[in-house]
């Protein structure tokens, strides 16, 4: 592998993640985060390895103004990891929408600006702020190449059985209505790791990742193929997530756009914003450990919502092994997948007919590689941390 430094750039609306990574020793050189960018308040924390962490806060009008401010810290003499911007041989962007033009990440080009602009209509939040931190990268870096990684890339190998929706079929020539799945990243990156873990070929098995944080999707790895998943034309489809209500009968926005006298704008701000674990408990929380606990306490909104989650989890798990006509590992990843004990039993105790018997003290781990299921389950069971700027790094420093 070459030896470069790779910025990984990750913009949303009003915030940008960045990790400076060594492609050779894969070692993070230093990273951070810049927030309410374009809004009273910004700031930036910045964590050089082995460093202290620095906050800082100062205007940041727009994404630009954030990357000038990552690239200064970046070549500071005191808190700096670099002498100068030359050190830095690529910079890898996380794109959220590659519609059907991106089945695998690419060297960015006008023409690949242009047909990223082209998705921004399936991704009107993500795709125009992930453009604008490539153009503000270019500016201030002009002879660095960039890569973008989509996060809907991995998914472009799924049938079209698994993509077409039961819609006339015009909607999807004339407008791309079709199922694309995101967080490819993350399960590309998981399922190959399954295979290593497991000592297996990757061509050769057949995968469930489930990625289980804020955001949430499952997906069936094939043969090293992905073959379905659960989010659609949207992040809102699948799994009920935080916030989100993942899959719902779609009749349900008129009904309650009529009870509620609301826009359907308004309902889907509802199902992106107010629904998922957060509405099922009546508001108490998105996050998972408050909902553990207040499981444990016998709270009634935490039973039903934390059941509804891991039935619905199982759910999929189930339609998978019958698209794949079997499974040989299932994978939990992300913020709940990887610390939760708790909802992973709750989980596998729908997957008894699998063979599945979860190992208690395996389990009890949190954030580790490790296999949690016995050794005599049918089929494995893998916790696997994702790390989704690695797998952009290592795109980006293959395509330079
Ligand atoms: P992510 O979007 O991958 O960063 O995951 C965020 C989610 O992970 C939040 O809902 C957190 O509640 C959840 N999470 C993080 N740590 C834990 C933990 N120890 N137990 C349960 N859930 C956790």
């Amino acid at each position: 592998m070459k030896d470069i430094n790779v910025l990984v750039i990750n913009c949303g609306s009003s915030s940008l993640k960045f990790q400076l990574i060594n492609s050779s020793s894969e070692e993070v050189i230093a990273k951070g985060l810049c927030e309410r960018i374009g809004i009273e308040g910004s700031q930036m924390t910045y964590t050089p390895a082995g460093g202290e962490k620095y906050e800082t806060k100062t205007p940041m009008e727009d994404h630009r103004t954030a990357i000038r401010l990552v690239l200064d810290a970046l070549v500071d003499k005191d808190k700096g990891v670099v002498k100068s911007l030359e050190e830095i041989g690529a910079v890898g962007h996380r794109i959220v929408h590659g519609g059907e033009n991106f089945a695998s990440s690419t060297l960015i080009t006008d023409e690949v600006i242009k047909a990223i602009e082209e998705c921004n209509d399936l991704a009107p939040l993500h795709n125009p702020a992930n453009l604008i931190g490539i153009r503000a990268c270019q500016e201030l870096m002009p002879k660095t190449p960039m890569v973008a990684v989509f996060d809907t890339a991995f998914h472009q190998t799924m049938p079209q059985e698994a993509f077409l929706y039961g819609l006339p079929y015009h909607y999807y020539e004339d407008y791309k209505v079709r199922r694309y799945g995101f967080h490819g990243t993350s399960h590309s990156y998981v399922s190959r790791r399954a295979a290593d873990v497991l000592g297996k070929d990757y061509g050769e098995l057949k995968i469930i990742v489930c990625h289980l944080g804020n955001g949430a999707s499952v997906s069936a790895v094939k043969n090293g193929k992905c073959v379905d998943t659960s989010m659609g034309l949207t992040p809102l489809e699948g799994l009920i997530m935080g916030t989100r209500s993942g899959d719902i009968d779609p009749a349900i926005i008129e009904f309650l756009c009529n009870k509620e006298n609301k826009s359907v704008q308004e309902i889907l701000n509802v199902l992106n914003k107010e629904s998922g674990v957060f509405g099922m408990s009546g508001g108490f929380s998105s996050d998972f450990r408050d909902l553990e606990k207040a499981y444990r306490a016998g709270e009634a909104f935490a039973i039903r919502t934390m059941q509804t989650f891991a039935y619905r989890v199982a759910k999929y798990i189930g339609a998978y092994t019958a698209a794949m006509n079997g499974v040989d590992a299932i994978c939990f990843t992300a913020g709940i997948g990887e610390n939760s004990p708790f909802i992973r039993t709750m989980i596998a105790s729908y997957l008894g007919y699998l063979g599945i018997t979860l190992d208690e003290e395996a389990n009890a781990k949190r954030g580790e590689e490790i296999a949690i299921s016995t050794p005599e389950s049918g089929t494995k069971v893998l916790v696997i941390p994702t790390n989704e700027e690695l797998a952009i790094a290592r795109e980006t420093a293959a395509l330079v």
